[in-house]
């Protein structure tokens, strides 16, 4: 049986947010104000869709997003972490589940040659229209009443265990490594077990560890990264056993 492996994409596997970064792009690299100003809580996806097509109507090309989105930063030790990964893709199941877009990812992935370390991406489906406006839909439909109404990550991560158990594969445990606020649901998901690996000072961390203080029930632990070195290290001793 092997370990899952479930990242997050912006600030866990880049070192920024493939959403703002691409702002880069648009004249004067901002955005109108009316148009920053439209952001609606819990409505993501349809505010980067006004985005995209501002940038498309702006005359920014798929290429020029292309050459943006390729040029962001890894999180330092991820390229390390990529690489271990695959040397040891006998022992990890690993997916992406992210509030970025597919087109986004895919780029990063691809550019870098990582595609082979992942078995499956879940975020929300892109692609170019035909007057080359990149369009983004909601990943699903959720009941979840604390997630944005595109993506709940725990019904992404349920959904996907039940369908691996369907064909037979098990984990022996879970580890969560993100960043966000987003990725709190999922965590509350976590069992015995399994390891959530918030990024050190960003808000998934800050978020356990206030949970932690007001004495939250929570079966799984917690172990804190600032790089991917350090979560080579985790796997390391969790392979070792
Ligand atoms: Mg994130
Ligand atoms: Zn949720």
């Amino acid at each position: 049986m092997k370990i899952l492996l479930v990242f997050d994409f912006d600030n866990t596997i880049i070192d920024d947010n493939s959403d703002t970064w691409i702002v880069r792009c648009a004249p004067n690299k901002k955005l109108p104000t009316e148009l920053s100003d439209s952001y609606q809580k819990g409505f993501w996806t349809e505010f980067m869709g006004r985005v995209f097509k501002y940038l498309g109507d702006k005359g920014v090309r798929e290429h020029e997003m292309k050459r943006a989105v390729i040029s962001m930063p890894f999180t330092p030790g991820m390229v390390e972490l990529f690489n271990f990964i695959r040397r040891n893709k006998d022992k990890f199941d690993c997916i992406i589940i992210s509030d970025s877009n597919s087109v986004f990812i895919d780029w990063v992935l691809e550019a870098a040659g990582f595609h082979d370390v992942f078995d499956k991406v879940f975020t929300n489906p892109a692609a170019f229209n035909s007057n080359g406006h990149l369009t983004v839909e909601n990943y699903h439909t959720h009941s979840c009443n604390r997630c944005p109404k595109n993506l709940c990550k725990k019904a992404v991560l349920i959904e996907f265990l039940d369908k691996q158990l369907q064909q037979g594969v098990n984990y022996t445990q879970i580890v969560y490594i993100g960043d966000g606020g987003n990725d709190v649901c999922p965590v509350t998901f976590l069992k015995n077990d399994d390891v959530a690996m918030p990024r050190k000072e960003y808000t998934l961390q800050k978020t356990l560890s206030r949970m932690s203080k007001n004495l939250e029930p929570m079966e799984y632990s917690v172990v804190v990264w600032s790089s991917g070195v350090d979560i080579i290290s985790h796997l390391q001793f969790l392979i070792k056993e």
